[in-house]
């Protein structure tokens, strides 16, 4: 009776340090996935930005 609870995959949000868990959105780049959210991953981005710089 009771469905089948896949287990995910989970990560650390290097930039709000807590955990996330796998989305369909990453199943192609999981392995370079460091953010739980585009919002954490511009707050990193963000902080050195003034003059662009993509490097
Ligand atoms: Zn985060």
């Amino acid at each position: 009776m009771a469905k089948k609870q896949p287990k995910l995959p989970e990560k650390i949000c290097i930039v709000c340090g807590r955990p996330f868990t796998w989305r369909k959105k990453w199943e192609k780049v999981w392995g370079e996935v460091k953010y739980c959210s585009d919002r954490c991953r511009r707050h990193r981005d963000g902080k050195t930005s003034d003059k662009g710089g993509e490097s």
